[in-house]
């Protein structure tokens, strides 16, 4: 049987630990919150997207570009051709 202080002992590890698993998955909240973000697209209105080219700037040559026809941040139907104003160069 335990004593008086083991058992105290016995709770404070406890508490240590599932004190530890609540920060822990409080830490990962803002991680997910980010991810449903992220998953939520730019509308192509709002970064300005156009079907043609700009000056030598086209989706195909973008960071963001999901070929054949996507975008990491803009929603709907992004054409190769296509520009935006968060267009960035491929690295
Ligand atoms: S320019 Fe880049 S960020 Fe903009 S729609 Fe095209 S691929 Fe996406």
């Amino acid at each position: 049987m335990m004593d008086k202080r083991s058992k105290l002992q016995a709770r404070r590890e406890f508490l240590q630990k599932t004190g530890l698993q609540v920060a822990g998955l409080a830490a990962l909240a803002p991680v997910i919150a980010s991810r449903a973000q992220a998953q939520d697209k730019l509308a192509p209105e709002m970064v300005m997207y156009q079907n043609q080219p700009k000056d030598n700037q086209r989706c195909d040559g973008c960071l963001h570009f999901q070929p054949p026809n996507a975008c990491a941040i803009v929603s709907g139907e992004i054409k190769p051709e296509g520009w935006c104003a968060v267009w960035a160069a491929k690295g």
